[in-house]
């Protein structure tokens, strides 16, 4: 597409996962022509699983990849434009926003980020290679697969702890693997792990590779005990990864404003704090991270856009901050 040239887009959707997609079906059936940057990991987590079971439509489950493929060419449909690519900088400092990518400049009366949340992984050639073919970032997604199987879970905080136990509805066993003695869960979580009969505890040992000897599925895990240094090989149909996710926020530090952990905060529903620029996904989401909640969250934050565009159809090229609106509407 060309959209490289000076015109200015009504507005640019950062990310193509679940809440960037829905957004740009959204604001391309109310005919804003919008821009999709892709972002680093196009598609976003879907692309990464297998099989989703509980996005409602699907009775039979649909593939993560598919799935996204469907959402794309749905807003494709409608007139949305997409761009490969990630965004290396912003200046939301007047409208028309400006928007850097490496190879070009887009200029935008709206912004809407959905760039997601990346999960941490442990940077092992194999976790990539045999991700969604035993290796998962989301227990609730794919621990129906593993019905009475053997599976590990990589963490040692609350995520960690709260997947181990959902996973053991039905893994045969959950091991856990955990780099320290001690943990960073709360203890009410760490306890409920623990008085589960389907858990067991293995620390301080980090996951030193994944083996699938040739065959495409995860069969075991090489382990190295941390104090002793000593290795071992366990067992197993599956690994989970708990632990934890970055939001990818980046480019936004000290422009928008984030929490500790850079999620996006958001007030009066989907807007951040400048305003024309809206929020969607698991981007400012630490809670419910799942496919559904984040198309909901799209289309939330497409409607905000739409109606923020109605009202400001003139190009006004100074934002004005939350406080400034509010106090414009008190005089
Ligand atoms: P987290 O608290 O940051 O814990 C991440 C865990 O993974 C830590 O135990 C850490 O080990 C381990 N880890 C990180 N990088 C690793 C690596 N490269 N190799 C091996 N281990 C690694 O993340 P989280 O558990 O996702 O929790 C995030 C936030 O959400 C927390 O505030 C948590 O309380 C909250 N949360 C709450 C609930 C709930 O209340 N229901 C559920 C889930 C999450 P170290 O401890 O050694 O650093």
């Amino acid at each position: 597409m060309n959209a490289s040239s000076g015109d200015i887009e009504n507005i640019v959707i950062l990310g193509s996962g679940c809440a960037g997609l829905t957004a740009a079906i959204y604001t391309a059936r109310a005919d804003l022509r919008p821009v999709v940057i892709g972002g680093h990991e196009p598609g976003g987590q879907l692309s990464l699983t297998t099989l989703v079971e509980n996005f409602p439509g699907f009775p039979e489950g649909i593939l993560g990849p598919e799935l996204i493929d469907r959402m794309q060419k749905q807003a494709e449909r409608f007139g949305a434009r997409f761009i490969e690519g990630s965004a290396t900088r912003v200046d939301l400092g007047q409208r028309p926003f400006t928007i850097e990518m490496h190879d070009r400049r887009l200029r935008a009366r709206a912004l809407l980020v959905a760039a997601g949340a990346s999960a941490r992984m442990l940077g092992l050639e194999a976790e990539r290679k045999l991700i969604g073919h035993g290796v998962s970032t989301c227990a609730t997604c794919d621990g129906a697969f593993f019905r009475n199987r053997e599976i590990a879970i990589v963490g040692g905080g609350d995520s960690a702890m709260e997947e181990a136990t959902f996973l053991t509805k039905f893994a045969s066993r959950v091991t856990i693997v955990h780099r320290r003695n001690e943990f960073r869960a709360t203890k009410i979580m760490l306890d409920r792990a623990r008085e589960n009969p389907k858990i067991r505890f293995l620390t301080p040992y980090v996951v030193e590779d994944i083996l699938d000897t040739g065959k495409g599925v995860v069969e075991a895990l090489r382990l190295r005990q941390v104090e002793t240094g000593s290795t071992e090989t366990i067992a197993v149909d599956g690994v989970f990864l708990g632990i934890g996710h970055d939001p990818n926020t980046k480019i936004f530090q000290g422009i928008l404003d984030m929490d500790e952990e850079g999620y996006l905060r958001t007030s009066d529903r989907t807007h951040a704090s400048v305003e024309g620029v809206f929020v969607a996904g698991d981007v400012s989401d630490r809670v419910y991270k799942q496919a559904i909640t984040a198309a909901g969250s799209g289309c939330m934050a497409a409607l905000d856009a739409e109606k923020f565009l109605q009202e400001h159809s003139q190009a006004q090229t100074q934002p004005q901050t939350k406080a400034q609106t509010q106090a414009r509407a008190r005089d």
